[in-house]
This record gives C-alpha cells, sequence and structure tokens, in this order.
C-alpha cells in the first residue's frame, strides 16, 4: 500500500516534499504526475536517500544514509505555517508565532531541536513586502501628507 507525501513551503517558498520523518526536494518530473525527489541531506551527508511519487503517492524508495528527523521538520513545517498566516491576515506577527510555536515548546521540542526565534525568521520582512504590495495607495497619501509638513 502506498502513502502519500506531504507539501509544505520552505523559507524560500520551495515547495519541499517530507515522508517517514526525511525532507526531500523536487529534483525531476515528468508526465503522469511522477515526481521524483531527493533527500535534502544529499549534499550534507552525502545521502543517496530518493522518493519517487505518483500523483503524491510514494511509488519507491531508495535507502537513507542519513536519519530522519521529525522533530526537526515539524518546526520547519510550523515556521511554514506562520509565514502563510502572516502573508493572509492582520494579525500581529508575535500573536501568530506565539500561537505556532508555543505547542512546540510544550512538547519540548526545543530540547530536541533548534526552534528559531521570531527574529531570526526575516517575518518582519516577508510582512512588510506584502504590505507594500497591497497598500500602493496609501503610501502615496503618506507622501503627500509628510510633503505638507
Ligand atoms: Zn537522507
Amino acid at each position: 500500500m502506498s502513502k502519500s507525501i506531504e507539501i509544505f513551503e520552505t523559507t524560500k517558498n520551495k515547495p519541499s516534499a517530507t515522508y517517514n520523518g526525511y525532507q526531500y526536494r523536487k529534483f525531476h518530473s515528468n508526465l503522469g504526475n511522477k515526481i521524483a525527489c531527493r533527500c535534502i541531506n544529499e549534499r550534507s551527508e552525502k545521502c543517496k536517500g530518493i522518493l519517487k511519487t505518483k500523483d503524491n503517492l510514494v511509488v519507491s524508495e531508495m535507502p537513507h544514509s542519513c536519519k530522519p528527523n521529525e522533530v526537526k521538520i515539524d518546526v520547519k513545517k510550523q515556521v511554514a505555517n506562520i509565514r502563510r498566516r502572516v502573508c493572509e491576515t492582520d494579525l500581529s506577527i508575535s500573536k501568530i508565532y506565539q500561537e505556532e510555536m508555543s505547542p512546540l515548546f510544550q512538547r519540548g521540542y526545543e530540547i530536541l531541536t533548534e526552534i528559531p526565534t521570531l527574529s531570526s525568521t526575516s517575518l518582519h520582512k516577508t510582512k512588510r513586502r506584502v504590505q507594500g504590495n497591497s497598500s500602493e495607495s496609501s503610501t502615496a497619501a503618506d507622501i503627500i501628507l509628510s510633503s505638507e509638513l
């Protein structure tokens, strides 16, 4: 029976796949929704882990030489969640961060892996970029106001 992979956006806005505690990046795809993914530790640990999927279901798997790290991937997924909510909602960044990260701290994840602090996530930059794109007119109004002073 084949299992399905999970896709999430990394901090570089690239889709990344996770399966069984391993993280993969897409390196080859062809017609028929077949995608081959390579372990992200390919370079750092010379891991040969490869996952072949069709319609997001695992077709075949090459064994890894690296160790799975579900906790680390959970944290990455959570950061991706926070990033998405920062872009899509008007809630304050620190509130979103607290809501999404506190379950991880409650599970004691900070002992098992590194949890990025709010300032290290560059979420403030993301927010500024989103606001800059969506409020062109108010920016123009601000300029007029400030030149009247
Ligand atoms: Zn691997």
